[in-house]
């Protein structure tokens, strides 16, 4: 047994105490290693940096301990109780680190527990210890951790069968507002940390239905109990999945207000959040590629089917919203056209196919700096469209016999309910299987290749009419016909400000990048006046193909360039329901999104 403990060492300061011990040998020096990254989150994220101090034990006695590498320290060799006990710096607000403050508490395991080298397949025990301050505060624990011994506010004992097991239960530490619900008889608790006006009973009212949606879909859960740890702050955004909890931070203004019915996009943004981390319990958590098996956190673990776990996860998150009935179609519509518009606004779709992640991932898509449209895919939102053009392809394929849900059901039974990690390729093989060789190899085509998705004409073979048209503004996000029929030129840019606005990114082959305007420049006129109400409204006044004086700083040099405006590309999707289409598309539209056919 591997005995852990943590505890509040200076709120203040922010440094949490961690106590790692174990029966060591006599022979043969103990080493400890902090992973160097956490599952769910494909980059190098170097925890270590935070580690302020570091000491070890003998029996109670110092002991001699130095750092042998970035993210490892080594005892000396001595038999009996050996302890490294050391301070961690936690102040990472991110659903990925840790946290403290004089308000909250909270840590993501991977950030904050060593492991014993060669001891990982061990028994853990995790003392969570109240200190002074966390019982002053009126603290509680939450944390979805097997219970071992623990007091009415959850301080005390908790077991980990394995140091996989012990990372993947984070833990909230405050005065968070705990909600229970049952789901097909299964406790789902929901801490909630944060100041907000939300309406609660309305999130958990949305959030059940979403849970036994995903339920229904497997037919059976890997969990016993489940938490959502959800971190309300005015302006964040994000989850990390785990075997039975999750944790979530969100804006404030994503909760539903107490005297508002209708439901808006940002409500939307945070229903689709929670479905697509719970939907991880079966997705990621336990279908899992062979590769996580185990996790090496010591250095980068290479999967080429990250596009599976985080696309799929995305086509379901969203699809659970209106086979659950907690969006309408037309919402659900609305969510579909705006992931197509994420990805053709991206040209790295042409450059960056979702298979070649397996490396990128680590080095690209978690940091995108200013040419990320212009280089990288996200195989989140492309991915979920490959699942959804998998998907209705399967449909129209077997008449509707045959679905993606059959393959996420397939891999749920043979891989994850059996905890036997997924091959490489298997994907490929289960479609093979179920729906034949060219629905393999269309696969195969979509995950390796880079060309543009049959969406249009598959989307009509479900009644759905699929159409492209510039973008309006730079909050245009898609999803919705154009307000006006009015084109007006575009420099092919993202900027952000309102006076003198400040380029973020220039798209390949636009006007500005042919001017030689550069991400970064500050935008000071066109045409001699100066821009003071953001950029989208200063070229309304200007047609395609209209040529213009742009004045612009680059760092602390004065550019004047000649821009000649093009065309707006048509990037933006909207879908809607064809009220032409058959009756047989009609019906094959209500069987893939679960609708009744009498509604
Ligand atoms: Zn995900």
């Amino acid at each position: 047994m591997i005995s852990y403990q943590i505890q509040v060492k200076s709120a203040e300061a922010h440094i949490f105490e961690i106590r790692c011990e174990l029966e060591a040998s006599a022979t043969t020096a103990q080493r400890f290693s902090l992973p160097v990254w956490t599952p769910g989150s494909y980059l190098i994220r170097e925890f270590a940096k935070h580690v302020l101090t570091v000491r070890a034990e003998v029996n109670g006695m110092p002991l001699a301990v130095g750092k042998i590498d970035k993210h490892s320290w080594q005892c000396a060799a001595a038999g009996g109780r050996v302890a490294l006990i050391y301070e961690v710096y936690a102040f990472d607000l991110s659903v990925r680190g840790a946290y403290l403050d004089t308000a909250r508490g909270f840590f993501n395991g991977a950030s904050v527990f060593v492991w014993p080298q060669g001891r990982e397949a061990e028994p853990c025990s995790l003392l969570i210890a109240a200190s002074e301050f966390a019982v002053d505060q009126h603290w509680r624990v939450a944390t979805s951790l097997p219970r071992a011994e623990i007091d009415q506010a959850g301080f005390g004992q908790y077991l980990a069968a394995t140091y996989d097991e012990l990372i993947d239960h984070p833990v909230e530490i405050s005065n968070f507002e705990m909600h229970t619900f049952e789901v097909r008889g299964i406790r789902h608790r929901l801490a909630l940390s944060g100041k907000h006006h939300g309406d609660l009973g309305r999130l958990i009212a949305d959030v059940s239905r979403i849970c036994e949606e995903h339920i229904r879909f497997y037919g059976e859960v890997p969990f016993t109990e489940y938490l959502f740890q959800l971190l309300i702050v005015g302006d964040a955004y994000g989850g990390l999945e785990h075997r039975a909890s999750t944790s979530l931070i969100a804006s404030r203004k994503t909760l539903p207000r107490v005297d508002e019915s209708e439901q808006g996009d940002d409500y939307r943004t945070l229903l689709g959040l929670f479905s697509h981390e719970y939907f991880h319990a079966w997705n990621v958590k336990s279908i899992k590629p062979a590769a996580f098996i185990p996790y090496d956190l010591s250095r980068e673990a290479y999967t080429s089917e990250l596009w599976l776990y985080e696309g799929m996860t995305s086509y379901y998150d969203d699809i659970a919203l209106v086979r659950s009935g907690v969006v309408c179609e037309s919402d659900y519509f609305k969510l579909l056209a705006q992931t197509i518009t994420r990805v053709l606004r991206g040209s790295g779709r042409l450059k960056q196919s979702v298979a070649d992640a397996r490396f990128d991932a680590w080095i690209k898509f978690y940091r995108p700096d200013e040419n990320a449209p212009n280089a990288l895919v996200s195989y989140y939102a492309k991915g979920s469209l490959i699942a959804l053009a998998l998907d209705l392809t399967l449909r129209c394929e077997s008449s509707n016999e045959r679905s993606l849900d059959d393959v996420m059901q397939a891999l749920w039974l043979r891989y994850g309910k059996q905890s036997v990690g997924v091959p490489q390729g298997e994907v490929e093989n289960i479609v093979a299987e179920l729906a034949g060789a060219a629905a393999a190899r269309f696969l195969h085509d979509a995950v390796n290749g880079t060309a543009d998705l049959p969406l249009e004409r598959l989307l009509r073979e479900f009644g759905l009419t699929h159409r492209l048209r510039a973008a309006e503004s730079a909050e245009d996000l898609g999803g919705a016909p154009a307000k006006s029929e009015r084109r007006h030129g575009s420099l092919g840019v993202r900027a952000e400000g309102k006076t003198d606005p400040k380029l973020l990114h220039v798209f390949d082959g636009g006007a500005a990048q042919i001017a030689g305007l550069a991400a970064g420049d500050q935008l000071l006129a066109l045409d001699g006046l100066r821009i003071t109400n953001g950029l989208d409204k200063a070229l309304r006044d200007y047609a395609p193909g209209h040529k213009l004086r742009v004045h612009a700083f680059r760092r602390d040099e004065l550019l004047d360039v000649k821009v000649s405006l093009d065309d707006a590309p048509r990037d933006t999707c909207f879908l809607q329901a064809d009220d032409s289409a058959t009756a047989k598309a009609v019906t094959a539209r209500r069987d893939w999104l679960k609708l009744s056919t009498d509604a």
